[in-house]
């Protein structure tokens, strides 16, 4: 019995070392004590897609209902695009190509050299999309992208479910990964070493993000299994640091969760964010499109 008191109850020294990991203390790490969203501009109808040129030194982000993509930079808010076709999220390839999702031209563009947009994805199975929501780009260039009904307005579906997309840029081949098991299917991301993938489900009544295991062959899908659940709120945008914490939006602000799904902590915003990307000069700044306002929080570099 002695032997197992002493296995089962921690010495001071591993307590300390469970201190160290604690949640709480694991989220300061990441996000320092008192740090707080610093709003850049404000003033726009509903903002989403931020995305931040790998060297450029600037960020775009959409305001879906306006029908504009607005850059942000050391000069400040300036139009970008006009008309933007109800663009939602954007995000830049690792060659610096610019994809973006129109929930009214129902489609994926890139951005061609001469700034125009030229479609890349429009249909599936002879069919219009949904209406693209959110997208991310691979190293390799492979774009996959979420197409829930948010923006079809009073259009018709035709799309048999809400699917995950995977686009081949060079060839064009568009292929349904997941689908089934969404109501809304909406932000996704890579874990740094591209073997997972995470989509969030922004249906209330599901309000939680889903993880995948990928192949590295032909990206197929296994093992979607909850990651967790969101509250308050839903999820929507969510990115990996480079530790493979996952940061999605949720309805009080921006949570953080552990590779392993544990809720580490929340960073309060003052609007209901919807999207969130890392950026700045030197990656230490978290850009969060919330409603009516573009903010920031600044991070240890
Ligand atoms: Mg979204």
């Amino acid at each position: 019995m002695a032997a197992l008191f002493i296995l089962t109850f921690p010495t001071p020294a591993l307590m300390s070392a469970a201190d160290v990991q604690s949640p709480e203390i694991r989220f300061h790490a990441l996000v320092p004590p008192g740090a707080a969203a610093e709003k850049l501009a404000g003033g726009f109808r509903f903002l989403e897609g931020p995305a931040w040129h790998p060297t450029g030194a600037y960020l775009l982000f959409s305001d879906i209902p306006a029908g504009k993509v607005f850059r942000f930079d050391a000069s400040g808010v300036s139009v970008w695009r006009d008309p933007s076709q109800h663009s939602n999220g954007n995000f830049f390839g690792p060659d610096g190509t610019l994809y973006t999702c129109e929930h009214g031209a129902r489609r994926v563009t890139r951005t061609s050299p001469d700034g125009e947009p030229m479609p890349v994805a429009e249909t599936f199975e002879g069919k219009p999309l949904n209406s693209p929501n959110d997208l991310v780009v691979q190293r390799d260039g492979t774009v996959w992208f979420t197409d829930p009904t948010y923006g079809l307005e009073g259009r018709k579906k035709e799309q048999r479910a809400n699917f995950v997309f995977r686009l081949n840029p060079a060839t064009g081949e568009l292929r349904a990964m997941a689908g089934e098991e969404f109501g809304q299917p909406n932000g996704l991301c890579f874990s740094p070493d591209e073997r997972r993938l995470y989509v969030g489900d922004s249906d209330e009544k599901q309000h939680l993000i889903r993880v995948y295991d990928v192949a590295a062959a032909d990206g197929t899908l296994s093992d979607g299994r909850v990651f967790c659940t969101v509250v308050p709120g839903v999820p929507d945008g969510m990115r990996c640091d480079r530790a493979g914490n996952l940061w999605t939006t949720a309805g009080d602000g921006v949570h953080v969760y552990s590779p392993e799904g544990e809720l580490l902590g929340c960073i309060p915003v003052p609007e209901t964010p919807a999207n969130l990307c890392f950026g700045g000069l030197d990656g230490d700044e978290l850009f969060v499109t919330a409603r009516t306002g573009l903010y920031r929080v600044r991070l240890p570099r």
